[in-house]
């Protein structure tokens, strides 16, 4: 059965705070081929991975294509929007109490 990403956050609330830094580190280790190659985020001088983890980008403000729909963490955190670097979602994977913006 698969779990939507609400579901998929509230079971997240019990991780420890060592196991979430964990899981961030790995985010971005796996955002550097897709953050990390698309034009967006090219040239932008951002240095910072993982938006969906930890929200958005101070730096990045154009929009220029998106690769998150083709990130593994897309399909394994059940995501169903783009452009994370750019706009402060509800909830990201990290912070559960980030507003919309
Ligand atoms: S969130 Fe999307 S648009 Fe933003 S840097 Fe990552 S892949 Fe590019
Ligand atoms: S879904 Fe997007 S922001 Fe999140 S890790 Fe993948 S490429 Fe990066």
């Amino acid at each position: 059965m698969s779990e939507t990403f609400e579901e998929k956050i509230k079971a997240m609330k019990t991780i420890s705070p060592e196991e979430m830094d964990k899981r961030v580190k790995e985010i971005k280790n796996v955002c550097k081929s897709f953050c990390g190659d698309c034009p967006t985020y090219t040239g932008a001088g951002e240095t910072q991975l993982g938006f969906c983890a930890v929200g958005k980008s101070n730096l990045i403000k154009e929009k220029k294509g998106c690769l998150c729909v083709n990130c593994p963490i897309t399909k394994a955190m059940s995501l169903r929007w783009d452009y994370y670097c750019t706009w402060k979602w509800k909830r990201t994977v990290r912070d559960l109490k980030v507003d919309m913006g």
